[in-house]
């Protein structure tokens, strides 16, 4: 099982369908494909538990995970209240995740205008 893992802030306005038709897009575009395409969350989109705890369970079941991203949004509650950590730093955290496992697979990061839900790469 080829997968695929999304970090992403909590708010109820982020519509994973739309994002999932994203990522996939995204994916097709640097020729890779995943059978699963799993969002976690976290306040702001920040790297936590939510996500290693998914990589671990995905892990045991012999998943290969091909692609990481962190995507922000704007008018985030979690950034108004500063709780929110750098793109950069939850990108790092991650790929610490990931080198701990033995993992090497390209980690993106970008954005999405939380009222239309369309998503921009910045990388
Ligand atoms: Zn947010």
């Amino acid at each position: 099982m080829q997968l695929a893992i999304i970090q992403i802030c909590v708010d109820a306005r982020l519509d994973h369908n739309l994002i999932r038709e994203q990522v996939s897009e995204k994916l097709a575009n640097i020729h890779l494909r995943a059978d699963s395409i799993l969002l976690v969350n976290e306040i702001g989109g920040n790297f936590g538990q939510n996500f290693t705890k998914t990589l671990h369970l995905f892990l045991k079941e012999g998943a290969d995970v091909i692609f990481c991203g962190v995507l922000h949004h704007d008018d985030c509650l979690a950034a108004k209240h500063k709780l929110r950590l750098p793109l950069e730093e939850t990108r790092a955290r991650i790929q610490d995740a990931l080198e701990n496992t033995g993992i090497a697979c390209p980690i993106y990061v970008g954005s999405i205008t939380t009222e239309t839900n369309v998503l921009e790469w910045s990388s």
